[in-house]
């Protein structure tokens, strides 16, 4: 299922990886479609989120907190509940680049969060959100170093 996926040797290295993580779990969870009930496959998850490292996916699908959803629901079943969140606030714009950062991608890669949690964190203007990790990672990388400057 997922092998059709496997085009390049990052993603073949985070597999092999995330399958002796597997390996070595107790209670390792069979994950179904919080809508549909269709089985979801652990690596599928992974390739979908290749920015994370093999442990935090196994972190996420373990967690008893996270519900999950296959690829087709995520896309049709959410995309009403998408559109209504979009109605309050359009877009927003990363606080690291500026780049304006699209709900529907965003919904996209973070779609380990429930919608009523995506919503709650699209719709907090306080909170900072990025186009993606690397974004984030300098965002705090640059508020550490300014912080430090200032204690000087
Ligand atoms: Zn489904
Ligand atoms: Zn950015």
């Amino acid at each position: 299922m997922f092998f059709r996926k496997l085009n390049n040797s990052q993603l073949w290295e985070k597999i092999k990886k995330l399958r002796e993580l597997v390996q070595e779990t107790d209670n390792f969870k069979d994950r179904k479609c919080y809508a549909c009930e269709k089985s979801l496959n652990i690596y599928d998850f992974l390739s979908d989120n290749l920015e994370f490292a093999p442990e935090h996916v196994l972190d996420l699908w373990q967690s008893p907190f996270l519900e999950f959803h296959c690829c087709e629901c995520f896309k049709y079943l959410k995309f009403h509940e998408l559109e209504a969140i979009e109605e309050l606030v359009k877009a927003r714009e990363c606080a690291f680049c500026d780049n304006t950062i699209d709900l529907f991608k965003f919904g996209k890669d973070h779609s380990y969060l429930k919608i009523h949690e995506l919503k709650e964190e699209w719709l907090n203007l306080l909170k900072p959100i990025f186009c993606d990790n690397l974004c984030q990672r300098k965002y705090y990388k640059e508020k550490a170093e300014s912080s430090t400057n200032n204690s000087l």
